[in-house]
């Protein structure tokens, strides 16, 4: 299929192909909305097979962060980059100018952040090229640095808000758990959930790392194409997006699926059968919140001093158990899946910046 013609196309305000002869970058920044603000949102770092796994990420990560950051509160719109790496996955310091460059010449329409991928080294030398940047180190006390605590911190708050929604429950002593993929967010949704004496089930495709993790936390490892089927209170997807299609929601033997992976859809319609199959689902994009609540207050605090100490991050990353409930409530009462009711939700805060 042709580039344009893609479906994941909706209204983008700009998308620019990056190339860069002598690094040898190839990048795509797609900006879909800057009506609440600069477009912000990570960047990936990525093999792709083909130009259209890459151009489809770009064009439906950077919607999901126009959604992210309206339902967050933010005064941000959407956006975010992909960075085509080889097979290898080579990344150089000159790519990383080179891509620093192309960020700077949005002139601050876009701002970017780490993503799968990408590490705190990575955004302090794209730092060397442009201010628009976050997720840089930030000192003790204020908001800023690695996302991906703060978003495993707001899938933690989530998950627990669906255990009480769902199963009217206030403890997640004994409560199933079942985690695919143990990086930066899984990796620390499962050691929250831990302390509270959640029953995990592990699993990530780099099976040693499952491992690790479930002899540290006293769980269970599975394999990872095990995970989906795994008997559960809840299911929590924290690797890559698009894992809940049909053959997908065909395997799940639980009651909540709540987590932090981006794109968790396949497509809109996966939603409606989640409902009706009376899964209680956590929209991505409002549950993982908490890693861009973080690093947009660092550049805001930078911009123009809005407060930005790990207070302020905190109590915001505490309103998202609320902001789900009012979802679930609205589902349960019009019998719309949760997934579209976020999307209206989010449409009309983003149209009525416009
Ligand atoms: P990460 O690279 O640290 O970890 C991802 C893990 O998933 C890796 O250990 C990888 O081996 C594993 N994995 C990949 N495919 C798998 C599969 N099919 N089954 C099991 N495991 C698999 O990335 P991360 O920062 O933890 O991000 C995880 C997800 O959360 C991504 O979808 C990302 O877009 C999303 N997300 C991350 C943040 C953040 O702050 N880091 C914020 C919002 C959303």
């Amino acid at each position: 299929m042709a580039l344009w013609t893609l479906p994941d196309w909706d209204e983008h305000e700009k998308v620019d192909v990056v190339h860069d002869r002598d690094s040898g970058l190839t990048a795509i920044i797609a900006l879909h909305s800057t009506h609440l603000g600069p477009g912000a949102g990570g960047t990936r770092f990525w093999h792709y097979a083909e130009p259209e796994g890459a151009m489809r990420d770009a064009l439906r990560l950077s919607r999901g962060m126009s959604y992210k950051n309206a339902m967050a509160g933010l005064p941000m719109g959407g956006g975010k980059a992909v960075v085509v790496l080889d097979k290898d996955g080579t990344k150089t310091r000159d790519m990383l100018h080179a891509f620093g460059d192309a960020v700077q010449a949005m002139d601050g329409r876009y701002v970017t952040a780490e993503d799968v991928g990408a590490s705190e080294s990575d955004m302090v030398t794209i730092a060397e090229r442009t201010d628009h940047v976050c997720g840089l180190p930030a000192q003790e006390g204020d908001a800023g640095g690695d996302p991906g605590p703060f978003t495993a911190m707001g899938i933690y708050h989530g998950i627990k808000a669906a255990v009480a929604h769902k199963l009217d429950k206030d403890s997640m002593q004994g409560v199933r758990v079942a985690i695919q993929g143990c990086g930066s967010v899984g990796g620390g949704v499962a050691r929250l959930l831990a302390k509270d004496g959640a029953r995990l089930t592990l699993s990530d495709i780099d099976e040693a790392r499952a491992q690790a993790l479930a002899e540290e936390l006293g769980a269970k490892a599975v394999h990872a194409d095990q995970i989906m089927g795994t008997p559960c209170d809840v299911f929590s997807p924290n690797a890559l997006g698009a894992v809940l299609d049909d053959a997908g929601i065909a395997r799940l033997d639980c009651r909540i699926v709540a987590g932090g992976a981006n794109n968790q859809l396949a497509r809109p319609e996966h939603g409606r059968q989640l409902h009706a199959r009376g899964i209680l689902y956590a929209p991505d994009y409002v549950i993982n919140a908490g890693g861009i609540i973080n690093v947009s207050l660092e550049y805001l605090c930078r911009r123009d001093g809005t407060p930005c100490d790990i207070n302020e991050v905190r109590k915001r990353i505490a309103q998202i158990p609320g902001r789900l409930d009012a979802i679930w409530e609205q589902s349960e009462a019009s019998d719309v899946p949760s997934n579209e009711v976020a999307d209206a939700m989010a449409q009309e805060l983003i149209g009525r910046g416009r």
